[in-house]
């Protein structure tokens, strides 16, 4: 807690061209700065300071405010989190109120955690370095493992000393609940006894992005067969171990400036990775990788470097977990190291240029990694060679990426001796194959979130210039499936209510969909159409096909029956959803929520265009409340495209 003075100081004192300049370079413009935008990939600088306003807005993607906005936004840190990093730069001290155990009370449950958490951090740190048992044990070991202390105190290394309850019995002393010791994990408690999870074992702190600690590995170093040698937190309300990687905290900001991450086995490997001056390195720490470790590295880069020590046994294991990875769409590469050496030895053994250097010469793409190893396993044996060519169809279907998908399929073309139209259908097969069981398993789910599209309506009612009609394509195509399968079978859902099957119709789904966005053309044949079908739709024998085709209205029949013969409409249709595929009626389920999502983008992105046009006309310097307004809709519109272009892009079939 920092109390209002001295949050006024900061924010006084705080310079938002010195905070900027730490991170981006900038370039004096009249009174203002420019830059590359931190947040964004530019290629020409929109990202403006200015020092008289004492903000900084990027009018590429929006982000925009004070010097705290921008380390929290930059730093990933809360805001008390990026008020103490400013009070650090500006040395200014931070008067926090003392914590009471009364207080620790009143805090939330998941806020007492972390505290808990972080006296522990501080209190296994301190026995470390200045117990008899911890340096004797604990710190020997460290140093006898070749680290040094400055990277000792950096990652807040500590030692749990080797009684049986010496750490709760401290912090039970000092005020912390027990219910608090034991929801992190630190202690274990029974009818009849208490126990220190990590006693006799030196201790890693997991720290999450913001630099907290969340929970702890241990390591045991006295010889017990019976004791695990590594141990972990359990899952707490702070700590899901599937979303957490070991170093994320030093790694981020040089996973981001050299736009790379490398990814090792254990804590010891990112210890000694930082100590040969190398930091954009995390671990998985025993876990095998998971969707959510993928996603947290790519929010710094695209670009993942796994480094595997020489074991085989190793090495297909994490083959298995991989394929997950690249239907991310992160680029996998692989470094093998020599026989007998682990990250950990080998970073020790040499320089941080020879390391990288090694590196960057050994580094193989994923996929022809994979392929040269199953490859060299098979032997000539055709029918495991058959198991072989199809595994790696299936790493190369996941790709979302159409260009890197066909350099890979070349590729694998000739170390495999196939043809390669031969794996081009292999891979349609699977990708077919693979968005069918999305699409049914997405459809319930989005049927739910129906609340929420409706919020995102509301902002999409707002601009569409009248004239020309850019969603012309999206429109007739959806027109047209609409009218020809009005009356079809979509998918079905489960009532949430009554738990009981419903199929939902063509129709209704469309209707539905447009309805809940309120996406209307501008088109006024197009709005009458739609129009009609809203009034008529629940009556028994409505057959839009006849009916629209007797139309009084000169102009809806002509276009209703234009688009039924429409071979240029068709041919999007299905050049979008495989030419494979034999009858139309038979993936409804796959284009009509394909369709109604790229009319969606459509929208989106003219609302964006809109809203950045009306950005460019205000006149810069004098309305910056209405530019904020304006750029928190467009990140608001922004969010809502990428992840239409995300569902896009995962159903893709073909190119
Ligand atoms: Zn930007």
């Amino acid at each position: 807690m920092i109390d209002q003075a001295t949050i006024d100081r900061i924010m006084d004192t705080a310079d938002i061209v010195e905070v900027v300049e730490d991170f981006v370079s900038l370039k004096k413009r009249g009174v203002n700065y420019l830059g590359l935008c931190p947040f964004h990939n530019e290629k020409t600088p929109s990202f403006t300071v200015s020092p008289g306003k004492q903000i900084f807005k990027c009018f590429g993607c929006g982000k925009g405010g004070s010097p705290v906005n921008f380390i929290m936004e930059h730093e990933h840190l809360s805001f008390v989190d990026a008020l103490k990093y400013l009070a650090k730069k500006y040395h200014i001290e931070i008067q926090e109120k003392d914590e009471t155990p009364e207080d620790i009370a009143q805090r939330n449950q998941r806020e007492s955690l972390l505290i808990v958490s972080n006296y522990a951090k501080d209190y296994f740190a301190n026995t470390l370095f200045n117990d008899n048992e911890g340096r004797t044990v604990g710190l020997a070991y460290f140093r006898e493992r070749g680290f040094r202390d400055d990277i000792i105190k950096k990652f807040e290394l500590g030692f749990n000393p080797g009684n049986k309850d010496t750490f709760t019995q401290a912090a039970l002393r000092n005020g912390y609940k027990m219910e608090f010791l034991e929801g992190t994990g630190l202690s274990i408690k029974r009818d009849d006894w208490v126990r220190d999870r990590f006693a006799g074992r030196v201790v890693f702190p997991f720290h999450n992005l913001a630099g907290r600690v969340i929970a702890f590995g241990g390591r045991i170093l006295k010889t017990d067969p019976k004791a695990a040698k590594y141990l972990n937190s359990p899952e707490s309300e702070i700590y899901h171990k599937s979303k957490v990687l070991y170093g994320i905290y030093f790694a981020k900001n040089a996973i981001s400036r050299s736009d790379k991450c490398y990814l090792v086995e254990g804590y010891t490997d990112v210890l000694s990775f930082h100590q040969s001056g190398i930091e954009n390195v995390v671990a998985s720490s025993g876990t095998s990788l998971t969707a959510d470790q993928i996603r947290l590295i790519k929010r710094f880069t695209p670009n993942i470097t796994i480094i595997y020590d020489g074991d085989k046994a190793g090495i297909k294991a994490s083959l298995r977990g991989i394929d997950m990875v690249l239907e991310e769409g992160v680029n996998v590469k692989v470094v093998p190291l020599p026989d007998g050496e682990d990250p950990d030895s080998f970073a020790r053994s040499m320089s941080s240029s020879e390391l990288l250097e090694y590196i960057s010469q050994n580094e193989i793409d994923f996929i022809r990694f994979k392929t040269q190893i199953l490859l060299n396993e098979t032997e000539n044996d055709p029918v495991t060679r058959a198991r072989v060519i199809n595994d790696i169809v299936r790493s190369i279907a996941v790709i979302p990426d159409n260009i890197t998908r066909s350099v890979y399929i070349k590729e694998c073309s000739k170390m495999l001796d196939v043809a390669e139209n031969l794996l081009y259908t292999e891979v349609r097969k699977i990708k077919f194959k693979l968005t069918e069981d999305q699409v049914v398993k997405e459809k319930r789910e989005e049927l739910r979130q129906a609340a929420r599209d409706k919020e995102n309506a509301q902002l999409e009612s707002t601009v569409i210039k009248p004239g020309i009609n850019p969603c012309e394509i999206e429109e007739k195509a959806l027109l047209r499936v609409l009218i020809r399968y009005f009356g079809n079978d979509l998918f079905t859902v489960v009532d949430e209510k009554s738990h009981e099957e419903r199929i939902v119709k063509v129709g209704e789904y469309i209707l539905s969909e447009i309805e809940a966005d309120n996406l209307n053309s501008v088109n006024p044949v197009v709005y009458k159409i739609i129009e009609e079908f809203k009034e008529h739709q629940f009556e028994e024998f409505f057959d839009p096909q006849r009916y629209f085709a007797q139309h009084a209205d000169s102009e809806v029949n002509s276009m209703v029956s234009g688009l039924l013969v429409d071979k240029h409409i068709e041919s999007v249709i299905w050049r979008k959803n495989g030419a494979y595929v034999e009858d139309e009626d038979e993936v409804l389920f796959t284009i009509v929520p394909r369709l109604i999502e790229e009319y969606k983008l459509r929208h989106v992105k003219l609302m964006i265009s809109e809203i950045m046009k009306k950005i460019g006309s205000v006149k810069s310097s004098d309305n910056l409340d209405e530019i904020f307004e304006l750029q928190r809709i467009i990140t608001k519109l922004k969010k809502v495209e990428k992840e239409l272009s995300k569902k896009l892009g995962k159903r893709a079939i073909t190119s």
